[in-house]
């Protein structure tokens, strides 16, 4: 397969290339943006005049290779808030330095990582808390899925700890059977959850976004880092609401009509005036797990022995040629 192959494939792929994102995901937080202002805070009407609060604290949860981290980047620092805008993003893995964001190196499902963000921000809680988490996907959906929900319920919880009142938090969410149990989750500590799925994430993905936005917690809330899906001790238990008073989270499409769509392939001449020029990855992970995998396999090394029922010789001698 030519290495342009995947730039006809995957639009977003070879425009993150183009616009230098280290991942495609950057456009999934960018149309994510365009429906809900996030990085313009929350809107309040202040003697008729629309008035956004600032978003000067964020937080990137499960960061890496980093492409959320350089939208809010690009997308909070201003000129002249430089000093102001603070940005931590949190990764299992390593990452490349951006310029205004501190990385730790650390797992979103322990409490001493939740301390970390809070130290860095001297304190002072973070406007909004942003998680594209995943988990190493095994193909059994059900498997997956489960991953997914708890990875999403640390973040949740981590958020908890570092959130303002009134902060929104956007996190993706895999859309399985149980997925309405999440949201009833979510709901106890925020407003408004929306489910929106971005025109740069695939229809053939059960990916989606939540997006919640003001936080606010149930009175005498304390957070913890436990599950709140098996903590039933907050307001109404909403896992058993059912029929008419079950939650119905909207469901929302986002990104313009528009823009490329991320389940078709488009030719490589996108626009005549301007010739294909292939172009490398903006980022190459640093330290990923399979590095070593790979060089591995480079050598050679990750073949398996040649036994002699499994050898060309072999097979040649049993099919007598
Ligand atoms: N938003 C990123 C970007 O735009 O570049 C891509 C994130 S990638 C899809 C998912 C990340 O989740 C991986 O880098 C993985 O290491 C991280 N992750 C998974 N479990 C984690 C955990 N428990 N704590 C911290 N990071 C985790």
């Amino acid at each position: 397969m030519g290495r342009s192959s995947k730039d006809k494939r995957d639009i977003y792929y070879r425009l993150a290339k183009e616009e230098g994102w280290r991942a495609r995901s950057a456009f999934k937080l960018l149309h994510l943006d365009e429906e809900f202002n996030l990085f313009k805070g929350n809107i309040f009407i202040l003697q008729v005049v629309e008035v956004f609060t600032c978003v000067n604290r964020a937080v990137d949860l499960c960061a890496a290779p980093g492409s959320w981290s350089q939208v809010l980047s690009r997308k909070l620092r201003g000129k002249d808030k430089i000093e102001e805008v603070k940005i931590v993003a949190v990764d299992l893995q390593a990452m490349a330095p951006l310029p205004g964001v501190t990385q730790i190196q650390g797992d979103i499902t322990k409490i001493s990582t939740a301390q970390e963000i809070i130290r860095h921000f001297e304190g002072q809680p973070a406007d909004l808390v942003v998680c594209d988490g995943a988990p190493d996907v095994t193909g059994l959906h059900d498997v997956d899925e489960y991953i997914q929900a708890q990875l999403l319920l640390a973040a949740l919880n981590i958020t908890t700890h570092v959130l303002k009142p009134g902060g929104n938090f956007v996190a993706k969410i895999f859309r399985g059977k149980d997925v309405t149990l999440l949201y009833s989750q979510l709901k106890i500590f925020f407003t408004s959850v929306t489910c929106a799925k971005p025109r740069s994430s695939r229809n053939s993905s059960i990916e989606a976004f939540v997006v919640c936005q003001n936080y606010t917690p149930p009175e005498g809330y304390i957070p913890n880092m436990s599950n709140p899906l098996l903590d039933h001790s907050y307001d109404v238990d909403f896992n058993q609401l059912e029929g008419p008073n079950r939650i119905i989270v909207p469901f929302l499409a986002c990104g313009d009509l528009s823009a490329f769509d991320s389940d078709r392939t488009y030719p490589l001449q996108l626009d005549s005036s301007k010739e294909y020029q292939y172009l490398p990855p903006t980022q190459p992970p640093i330290r990923p797990p399979y590095q070593q995998a790979c060089e591995l396999r480079k050598n050679n090394l990750l073949a398996k022995e040649d036994s002699p029922s499994g050898s060309l010789d072999h097979a040649l001698t049993t099919l007598h040629l």
